[in-house]
C-alpha cells in the first residue's frame, strides 16, 4: 500500500501483478475473445483460469481464501483485462467490487465465513441486485419488498440488468428491498438471497449491444423466503451500503475503461504501422498520427484519475468526487477511442470480429452502469456544492 500512486513509479508487487494479468490477458483471453462475443456465450475456461490466478480474491484478506491485496490491484488487473476483453473484466469487476465485497464491507462473521470462501477462489459467483424495472438512476425508487413472517423474510419484487446473476456458478444474489418506513421515508435493507431459493429466478438473459460475454439477466422474485439471519448489514441501511459499494466500484469500472481506452490505442498504433494507402503506411499521415496521439493522452489522463481516487480511497480520505470524476473521464476516453480506433481500421473496424469493432459496441455501457455519465455529473456538483 503506497499512499502516493503515479503511472512512472508504481511499486515492484503492483507492477508485477499488471504484467503477470497481462500475459494472461494476450495468451488465454484474446485468442477466444471473439467467438464468445460472436456465440454470446460465458466464457467459463477463462474465468477459471482467473480463479486459478487468485484475481477473485485479489482485495480480501487471506483468512477469507484471498490474496491479501487491496482494492488498487484490482483496478490494475481490471486495466489489463479490459484491454482485450470487456467481458472478462465486467465478469471479475462485478464479481469481486458487487458480488463479494458487500459482504465483506457489511457482513458478520458467519455471513463472511459461509461466502467468501467460495466467491474469493472464483469457483462462485454473487450478483448485486439493485437496479429494478422503475428504478435506475433513482435508485431509492426500489418497489421489491421484504416482510419478516416468523423468523424469515418473504420477498417480492424484479430487479433488472443484473451481471452475473445467471451463470452456472452463481450461488448469490444481494438484493436491496423496502422493509418497511422510517419518518415517512422507505426503509431499504439489503439482503442475501441464495439463487437455489424456491422462487427465485434469472429470467432469459438479454441481447445485448455488447459486453456479450457477459451474463445478464432480469430476476424475478416472488415470495422468496429467506431467514432473517440473511438480512446484510444494519437495517435500513441497505441504500447507503450499496452507494458505498457504488462509489468504490466506479474506481473500479473506470479502471475498466482505461484499459479499453488503451487496448484502441495499441491495436491502432499497430494497424497505422501495417496498412498501406497512397504508397505509405497510413500512420504516416499527420492526421492519423495526431487521431493517435490524442487517444493516448485520454488513455493516460484517465489513468492518472482513477490512480488519484484510488489513492485517496487506500489512504481512507474522502474519495467520491474523484471515484466520478475518474468514471466520468474513462468511460468517455474509452468511448472516444473506441470510435477513432473503428475510424483508423476503415472497413476491417465495422467487422465485429477485430477487437476495435468489440471495444465500439462495448464501450457505451461504460458510459451507462455503475452511475450514468449524467449521475457522475450530478455528484461531482453536489461535491462543489451546487
Ligand atoms: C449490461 C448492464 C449490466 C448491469 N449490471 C447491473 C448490476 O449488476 N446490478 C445492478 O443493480 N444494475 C446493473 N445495471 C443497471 C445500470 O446500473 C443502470 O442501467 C443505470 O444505473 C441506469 O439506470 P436506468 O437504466 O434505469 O436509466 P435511467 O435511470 O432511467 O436513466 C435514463 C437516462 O436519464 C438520465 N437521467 C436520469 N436522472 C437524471 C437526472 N436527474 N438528471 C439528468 N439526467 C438524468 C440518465 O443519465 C440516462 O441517460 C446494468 C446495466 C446494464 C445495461
Amino acid at each position: 500500500m503506497t499512499d502516493f500512486l503515479s503511472t512512472g513509479t508504481l511499486p515492484d508487487e503492483y507492477r508485477e501483478l499488471a504484467l503477470t494479468v497481462r500475459d494472461f490477458a494476450r495468451q488465454v483471453v484474446a485468442p477466444v475473445a471473439a467467438k464468445h462475443d460472436a456465440e454470446h456465450s460465458f466464457p467459463y475456461e477463462v474465468i477459471a483460469g482467473m480463479a486459478d490466478m487468485g484475481l477473485f480474491g485479489l482485495p480480501f484478506p487471506e483468512e477469507y481464501g484471498g490474496m491479501g491485496g487491496d482494492y488498487f490491484a484490482l483496478c490494475l488487473a481490471l486495466e489489463e483485462l479490459g484491454k482485450v476483453d470487456q467481458s472478462v473484466a465486467i465478469t471479475l469487476e462485478a464479481g469481486v467490487s458487487l458480488g463479494a465485497m458487500p459482504i465483506y464491507r457489511f457482513g458478520d462473521d458467519k455471513q463472511r465465513q459461509e461466502w467468501l470462501p467460495q466467491l474469493t477462489s472464483g469457483r462462485a459467483l454473487a450478483a448485486f441486485g439493485l437496479t429494478e424495472p422503475g428504478a435506475g438512476s433513482d435508485a431509492g425508487g426500489t418497489r421489491t419488498t421484504a416482510v419478516l413472517d416468523g423468523g424469515d423474510w418473504i420477498i417480492n419484487g424484479s430487479k433488472q440488468f443484473i451481471t452475473n446473476s445467471g451463470t452456472d456458478i452463481t450461488r448469490l444474489v444481494t438484493v436491496t428491498a423496502v422493509t418497511g418506513q422510517t419518518d415517512g421515508k422507505k426503509e431499504i435493507s439489503t439482503i442475501l438471497v441464495p439463487t437455489d431459493t424456491p422462487g427465485f429466478v434469472a429470467e432469459p438473459a438479454y441481447n445485448k449491444v455488447g459486453w456479450n460475454a457477459s451474463d445478464t439477466h432480469p430476476l424475478s422474485l416472488t415470495d422468496v423466503r429467506v431467514p432473517q439471519e440473511n438480512l446484510l448489514g444494519e437495517r435500513g441501511r441497505g441504500y447507503a451500503n450499496f452507494l458505498r459499494i457504488l462509489d468504490e466500484g466506479r474506481i473500479a469500472i473506470a479502471a475498466l475503461s482505461v484499459g479499453a481506452a488503451q487496448g484502441c490505442v495499441d491495436e491502432s498504433v499497430r494497424y497505422a504501422r501495417e496498412r498501406e494507402a497512397f504508397g505509405q503506411a497510413i500512420g504516416r499521415n499527420q492526421a492519423i498520427a495526431f487521431k493517435i496521439a490524442r487517444m493516448e493522452a485520454r488513455a493516460h489522463a484517465a489513468r492518472t484519475a482513477y490512480y488519484d481516487a484510488a489513492a485517496l480511497m487506500l489512504a481512507g480520505k474522502p474519495f467520491k468526487k474523484q471515484a466520478s470524476i475518474a468514471k466520468l473521464v474513462a468511460s468517455e476516453a474509452a468511448m472516444d477511442n473506441s470510435r477513432d480506433a473503428t475510424q483508423i481500421f476503415g472497413g476491417y473496424g465495422f467487422m465485429n470480429e477485430y477487437a476495435v469493432a468489440r471495444h465500439y459496441r462495448d464501450s457505451k455501457i461504460l458510459e451507462i452502469g455503475e452511475g450514468t455519465t449524467e449521475v457522475q455529473l450530478m455528484l461531482i456538483g453536489r461535491e462543489l456544492g451546487l
